[in-house]
This record gives C-alpha cells, sequence and structure tokens, in this order.
C-alpha cells in the first residue's frame, strides 16, 4: 500500500525555523513556527483582510474554516468528520464539553477528575459547579486510583489523558468503557495527545473531546482550541456557551437562541483569523505525516533521552513512567532545584520547561527533534548537572511563565 506519508522526518525537521544554537525540547507547550507560517500569515493579512476586508468572511472562507481545519485535527485524534470545531481557548473548551456532559446526564452529580489533571480543567470545572448550583461535586483523586473511583454515583469522568507534570498516559479506552458501563459520560483532554500520539476518539468510545493547538500541533502562540462532541450526542447537546456563532441561523439575528445544526452549535463567536492562518501552515505538515511513525520515533527518542540522562546525571529522579506504553511524549526528572537547573539548560542551549515543585520537563517531537539532537542534548544536560552550573544566582530569579 502506499500513501502520501512523509516517512524521513528530516524533510518535516526542514519545515520549521528552529534558532540556531538551540536544541526545543518545548514543542509540548508552544511548538515552533512553520517557516510556511510567516507567508500563510502575510497573505492572510495583505491580500485577505488588506483587499477583501469584510468580504473575507465569504471569499477567504474565513467562516468555514473553524470546521474545515478542525476536521484535519480530526484526522490525528480519529475522529468522525464533521465532529469537531476550532476557536475559543482550550479552557473554554473545556467549561463547554462539562457544561454539555452534565447536561445529558441530569440525575447525577459526580464529576470525578485525577490530582494530575491540568489546573485550568479543575478551576473551570469549580468555575462551572459554582455558576450551576445544584449541588454537583468535583472529586479529585490520585491518578492510579481513577478506576477505583467509578461507580453509579458518577455523572461525568472528566480527565487529561496525558499528565502534564509526568507524561503519564491513561487508558482512554478502558477508563471510558468503565465510565459507560457505570452510566456515566466520559470527557479527554488531548492537550498533550493530539500531535504526540495516536489517539482515537471515535473507537475509544470518548463522548467529548477538547486540545489545543499550540502545543504539539504548532499552531502558534494563541492558536485557537478544540472539541469533539461524539455523533451519538450532537444534536442533544445544549450549548451553555450560546453565542451567535452557534445559533442554528447567526444571520438571522433572532431574539432567542436555537442551537446550530452538529457541531457547529460548539463554536461561540468571532474566529481568530489569523491564528487560523497560523494553524493552516502548520496543518499543511501534519496533513501528511501518520501518527504511528510519530509515536514510533517519539518512543526511541524518549528511550534515548531517559538512557542517556539517567546514565550521566544520578542526581536526577525519573518521573515519568519507565514503560514506554504508559507515557506520553515528554519525560520529566525531579530535581529539588529544577527551576534553576532548567534555567542554566536553557542558557546552555537546551530548551525544556519547569513545573513546580520540582519537575524538569523535557518534550519530544518528531517532527523536528531527531536522534543527534538527543545525544547534543544528553551531554548539556549532563555538563550541567554534573559541573553545578546551575548554582548561581541568576539562574534562580523567577520569571513569569517557567
Ligand atoms: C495547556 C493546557 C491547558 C491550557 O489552556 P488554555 O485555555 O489554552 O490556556 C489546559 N488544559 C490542559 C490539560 C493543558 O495541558
Amino acid at each position: 500500500m502506499t500513501d502520501n506519508f512523509i516517512r524521513d522526518f528530516s524533510q518535516t525537521k526542514a519545515m520549521f525555523h528552529l534558532p540556531d544554537d538551540m536544541i526545543y525540547l518545548d514543542g509540548n507547550s508552544l511548538g515552533p513556527l512553520p517557516k510556511a507560517a510567516a507567508a500563510r500569515i502575510n497573505d492572510c493579512v495583505t491580500r485577505e483582510w488588506g483587499e477583501m476586508v469584510i468580504t473575507g468572511w465569504n471569499r477567504a472562507g474565513w467562516m468555514a474554516q473553524p470546521t474545515t481545519y478542525a476536521d484535519r485535527i480530526g484526522r490525528l485524534i480519529g475522529a468522525e468528520p464533521g465532529h469537531c470545531v476550532l476557536g475559543d481557548t482550550l479552557s473554554v473548551k473545556v467549561f463547554q464539553a462539562l457544561a454539555a456532559a452534565l447536561d445529558l446526564v441530569p440525575d447525577r452529580k459526580v464529576i470525578l477528575t485525577d490530582s494530575g489533571n491540568f489546573p485550568s480543567d479543575i478551576y473551570m470545572a469549580e468555575g462551572l459547579i459554582k455558576s450551576l448550583d445544584r449541588g454537583y461535586e468535583l472529586k479529585i483523586v490520585p491518578p492510579e486510583d481513577v478506576a477505583d473511583h467509578i461507580n453509579n454515583d458518577l455523572a461525568v469522568l472528566m480527565l487529561t489523558q496525558v499528565d502534564y507534570r509526568t507524561g503519564r498516559l491513561h487508558d482512554m479506552p478502558a477508563l471510558t468503557a468503565a465510565a459507560h458501563d457505570a452510566g456515566a459520560l466520559a470527557i479527554w483532554d488531548l492537550a498533550h495527545s493530539a500531535g504526540a500520539l495516536a489517539v482515537d476518539v471515535a473507537s475509544g468510545g470518548a463522548d467529548f473531546a477538547v486540545g489545543c493547538t499550540y502545543k504539539y500541533l504548532n499552531g502558534g502562540p494563541g492558536a485557537p482550541a478544540f472539541i469533539y462532541v461524539a455523533p451519538r450526542h450532537i444534536d442533544r447537546c445544549q450549548p451553555a456557551l450560546s453565542g451567535w456563532l452557534g445559533h442554528a441561523a447567526p444571520f438571522a439575528f433572532e431574539p432567542g437562541y436555537r442551537p446550530g445544526t452538529g457541531i457547529e452549535r460548539m463554536r461561540v463567536g468571532t474566529p481568530p483569523v489569523l491564528q487560523l492562518a497560523a494553524l493552516d501552515a502548520s496543518l499543511d505538515i501534519w496533513d501528511r505525516v501518520d501518527l504511528e511513525d510519530i509515536r514510533t520515533a517519539s518512543i526511541a527518542l524518549t528511550q534515548q533521552f531517559i538512557d542517556g540522562v539517567e546514565a550521566a546525571c544520578p542526581m536526577l529522579t525519573l518521573a515519568s513512567p519507565r514503560d514506554p506504553a504508559e507515557r506520553g511524549s515528554q519525560v520529566s526528572f525531579r530535581f529539588a532545584d529544577g527551576y534553576a537547573a532548567m534555567q542554566a539548560c536553557i542558557a546552555h542551549g537546551v530548551v525544556g520547561d519547569f513545573r513546580a515543585p520540582d519537575i524538569m520537563r523535557f518534550g519530544f517531537t518528531p517532527l523536528f527533534i531527531d536522534a543527534d539532537d538527543v545525544t547534543k542534548a544528553v551531554a548539556i544536560i549532563s555538563r550541567v548537572m554534573q559541573d553545578k552550573l546551575w548554582d548561581a544566582p541568576a539562574f534562580r530569579q523567577k520569571a513569569a511563565v517557567t
């Protein structure tokens, strides 16, 4: 069988602008710039916005982009075509998914998540519970205990598939099946999965899925989030964020809200057109890769990194699962002075990031990181750690974004 996928990732690496003298192990947090993005954005600004002005909504197809581009992401997460839409930020999409899911299970009050979930997901759930004021309970349990807390009280299981700190990977199909057996629904946050590994929301049974496009998907800072709603639910979903572009007839300007057809109803307001242009350039690359190839390469890179760092840096403790089948595409190490150590790594040309309280996090993105990069990164990190290059006041100065 032949397909048009790029199998040699040196070709995709050449499609990114990567700063000189920097090994970028942070594509899990903010993907780098696809070289084609600058021209694509410039075209959107000068030819579309500049010359078409308001006619761009129709003539340049701006209004359709949140669904057409979302379908390209849909392929990466195993969604049925026509069941994803882009817009807003991930925090907003979490709120939207949870509100819709709770509405579909009206007689139950428990929302279950785990302590490894990203704080914003938990904060949004807290805010929604407060505004609904119907006695919902948010249960937060350790990640390894989630399965034990799925029972017949559960309304919604809300999890992030890959833990942002440790990279621990939840078994999405198994936990979703358990939630369904208990009569509950499952929402999956794919922030650290989409573009990192092959996800299959349709066959995995996810009721809702959400994710962002500025991490592995390289859509750029401020790129919109996506939401997936399973076909069996979409026509019964009542959007809590009932904005005009999710209305059945936005340009009828009716006084009351009527939800739009299918996934259209999960739109809220005006699409971020310039951000979508950047995302389009990135998706031109993603359209040409197979997630199975990405996963194979990612496992090789993370394994090489763990072996190299562990051999040279006994002061670092692996915080990620050792079994590649149980981790996403990042590797984290614990170190008491992790913040300073990461600042020193960055100063010496290896960019990862720090997550409180003591996690040094490195992301592996086969589209533009190869084995040679990992070899070099391991050598630099080893020198920073062995020679205590991090032990300087300048590296302890905390910046606003860590
Ligand atoms: C990155 C991330 C977010 C960020 O949300 P934004 O609204 O896009 O800032 C939320 N949840 C998870 C799980 C994340 O990893």
